[in-house]
């Protein structure tokens, strides 16, 4: 019998993160343990997408894992003349078409599809019409001819039988117009030519399985085995009440202990938080700053926490962290500072900031970011420093803390008056 071999098969578009990770290790354990290949192929097609920083990522992440791959590395991008032979091979035999719709059409076909909530499927127009009628300005693209009615199994060995009806499956692309393969052609003739005989991935590839299942028959190839496995999801994941009712089954629910996450709960938190109505917050601040600090907001307050409670939600895991980090809009005097501010406001360079207000003078009238900016960018230059020389003192100055919104917002907000006072407060008092 010959050798069984699987592929871990990442596209360099960005990170080696945990769910990657994870593919490859489930690739290589299965391969060791059948005593099998696994086999590394870099599908770098996405020419905008892929960087050799993430290749590098990839490569350095698997060797750290000790996930140490059979055989020469293989890069998609290398094997684009074979895929379009294929393409252009199963368009001889009458297996795929040209397609002449142009984008007009295309789209005014995805309309359509909006319109009646249903999802895009192209209409195979081009499917079996003459070729006489094709529009001479249109560059075709390649589509296959998927089968038009009956179903498609799927044996996959952890999520079951899956059988999908082919209306759901149309006649996609293999080959665009500038006659570059689709990813869809390329991972099946890949997957051939590397003798591939076991796929596991994950799940969020499994309609692509369908797609691919319809090349594999249009060109009599042996198909692999697969295993689409369960993505992570992370502890930011929202499921809406819609989607839960919809998906609870009492006898899904698992048998061990379940864990409570408390890093979900405040993701959870801070989601709902940015979702909450300022005027609302307003008010529980109002409440909150009586009752710790014995003040009230004042309109101006008000006004600032109007403009800036975005920013602030932003960075914010609850409300009362968000109160504490909001205090800095209102005018309640003294600051409260940090003790990571205090640090740096100890260590500021009083003669730099002295001479940076002289310059947020000049634009006292129309005290905006876009100014702001312009302005800082000319004193640094002069000046020979860069922005994270300076910007984590304007920010302890006139919030008082080490971390809050951006500091082009908080002075705009606050208006040149009270980031001048501000400043000279601390600098001359
Ligand atoms: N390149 C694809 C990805 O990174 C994987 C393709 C496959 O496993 O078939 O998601």
């Amino acid at each position: 019998m010959s050798i069984r071999k699987t592929r871990f098969a990442p596209s360099p578009t960005g990170n080696f993160h945990i769910g990657s990770a994870r593919t490859a290790l489930f690739n290589w354990l299965f391969a060791k343990s059948i005593n099998g290949k696994f086999l590394l192929r870099i599908e770098d097609t996405d020419k905008e997408r892929s960087t050799k920083t993430s290749i590098n990522k990839i490569l350095e992440g698997l060797s750290w894992l000790k996930l140490n791959w059979d055989d020469e590395i293989v890069y998609q991008s290398k094997k684009q003349k074979r895929h379009k032979d294929v393409a252009l091979e199963l368009l001889k035999k009458g297996l795929a078409y040209k397609c002449f719709c142009s984008k007009e059409e295309l789209e005014e076909m995805r309309e359509k599809a909006r319109l009646q909530k249903k999802p895009f499927r192209y209409d195979r127009k081009w499917r079996d019409k003459d070729l006489h009628d094709a529009p001479k300005d249109v560059k075709p693209v390649i589509r296959i001819k998927s089968k038009m009615n009956g179903s498609t199994l799927i044996k996959d060995i952890i999520q079951g039988d899956i059988n999908v009806s082919n209306e759901e499956i149309d006649d996609f692309i293999i080959l665009r117009s500038d006659e570059t393969p689709t990813y869809m052609l390329s991972v099946v003739i890949d997957d051939y030519d590397m003798k591939i005989t076991d796929i596991i991935r994950g799940h969020d590839h499994l309609t692509n399985t369908f797609r691919q299942n319809v090349i594999y028959e249009a060109l009599n190839w042996e198909k692999p085995t697969y295993a689409h496995i369960p993505l992570i999801h992370g502890a930011d994941e929202i499921i809406s009440i819609k989607n839960a009712v919809k998906w609870f089954k009492i006898e899904k629910v698992g048998r061990s202990p379940a864990k409570f996450n408390q890093d979900k709960l405040i993701n959870l938190n801070s989601y709902y938080l940015k979702k909450i109505d300022n005027n609302k917050i307003i008010q529980y601040l109002q409440n909150y700053y009586e009752k710790n600090y014995n003040f009230k907001i004042d309109n101006t307050s008000i006004k600032r926490l109007n403009n800036g409670l975005d920013g602030i939600k932003e960075r914010s895991r609850d409300l009362n962290q968000l109160a504490e980090m909001a205090i800095f809009y209102c005018s309640k005097f003294p600051l409260n500072i940090s003790s990571k501010a205090e640090k740096l406001l100890k260590k500021i360079d009083k003669t730099i900031i002295k001479e940076l207000i002289v310059e947020f003078k000049k634009i006292e009238e129309s005290f905006i970011k876009s100014k702001i900016e312009v302005i800082m960018d000319k004193f640094l230059k002069e000046k020979g420093l860069k922005l994270s020389d300076i910007i984590q003192y304007i920010r302890a100055l006139l919030t008082g803390l080490d971390v809050s919104p951006r500091v082009y917002d908080v002075m705009e907000i606050l208006g040149y008056n009270e980031v001048n006072n501000r400043i000279n407060r601390v600098i001359n008092g």
